[in-house]
């Protein structure tokens, strides 16, 4: 009888199931935290979203590992627009989740954003952003997927800017006004898709002047602040091996966050940029496999980032 040979690597499943049972931990906390079920639903199934795609990821031959993530974006962030619209009637973009907190309206924007942008960064950095983000599910379609580098780093700041203007407007809504309904109902939901509509036509806008898929995360998404924040501590970032690394230079042809990944590896540091949206495009195009996703303590926020030649 013919032995076949069975050369499955599980130890590629790591990542995925540690991500999976994480939210799954989350959606539990949430639900003894708040009372609600709907944070088990919620993070149960992005959780397992997660986990397919990641799981997919790993296994895919490289030329098909980009279906993995895409698949999560369109899983987790359809999911998360028809439940804020059609069933929480919520708004969840991050002024809706100011609103929120400050108002005592606690309900899926504010435990999202609790959970997906600030506690759970510290395990898994900004994959938010790599692998289930709504804004970027329809940016990532666009065809500029291989950036020519950064505007100068002042262009970043603008992202603050944002942030406070969106922190302003919801202060001067509630304090100024006395207008309260800009988390729930339907109010916060117009305010939410109308929000949601103006990103895409800003991030496409952006994305066709500056050929660069990933513009509006650079240079304007308010999200990013908190995420930047808490990532930075991310247990989960890219690791490497130096002795692997011939300094080609090809993952940071194809970063879509436009990080200097060589750089950090040829040190023995992990990814340290507060950028990294552990999409894990650098990892498929590494010829001699350098890079992979690794679990670690260290501090981030160290950027090296390729900025556009004069
Ligand atoms: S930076 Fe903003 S728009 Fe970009 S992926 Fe992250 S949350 Fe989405
Ligand atoms: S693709 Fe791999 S070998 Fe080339 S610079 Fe990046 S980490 Fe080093
Ligand atoms: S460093 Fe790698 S994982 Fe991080 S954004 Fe760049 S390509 Fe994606």
């Amino acid at each position: 009888m013919m032995k076949t040979q069975n050369n499955f690597n599980f130890k590629k499943l790591t990542v995925p199931v540690v991500v999976m049972l994480a939210f799954w931990g989350l959606g539990l906390w949430g639900f003894v935290a708040s009372g609600y079920i709907q944070p088990v639903i919620m993070f149960g199934y992005i959780g397992t979203a997660l986990g397919v795609g990641l799981g997919l990821y790993e296994t895919l031959p490289k030329q098909k590992k980009p279906v993995g993530r895409r698949l999560t974006l369109f899983l987790v962030g359809l999911f998360l627009m028809v439940i804020a619209i059609f069933m929480s009637r919520e708004n969840v973009q991050i002024e809706g989740a100011i609103f929120g907190l400050l108002t005592g309206v606690i309900q899926m924007g504010v435990i999202h954003y609790v959970i997906a942008k600030i506690i759970g960064p510290l395990l898994f950095g900004r994959m938010w952003c790599g692998w289930a983000c709504w804004t970027v599910m329809v940016l990532d379609l666009l065809p500029f997927k291989r950036p020519s580098g950064r505007l100068p780093r002042r262009f970043g700041w603008f992202r603050y800017l944002h942030f406070g203007l969106s922190l302003g407007i919801v202060l001067l809504l509630i304090y100024g006004v006395g207008f309260r309904a800009g988390a729930s109902g339907s109010i916060a939901v117009t305010w939410f898709i109308i929000g949601n509509l103006l990103y895409y036509a800003v991030g496409i806008v952006l994305a066709y002047t500056l050929k660069d898929n990933r513009a509006f995360c650079k240079y304007v998404c308010p999200v990013s602040v908190p995420l930047k924040i808490t990532s930075r501590f991310s247990l989960i970032k890219i690791g490497g091996e130096a002795a692997k690394c011939n300094d080609c230079g090809a993952c940071v042809k194809m970063c879509p966050m436009d990080i200097r990944i060589p750089e950090y590896i040829l040190h023995n540091e992990r990814v340290l940029s507060t950028e990294c949206s552990l999409c894990q495009t650098c990892i498929t195009v590494c010829a001699p496999e350098a890079l992979k996703l690794s679990f670690g303590f260290d501090v981030g926020g160290k950027e090296l980032l390729r900025e556009q030649s004069a």
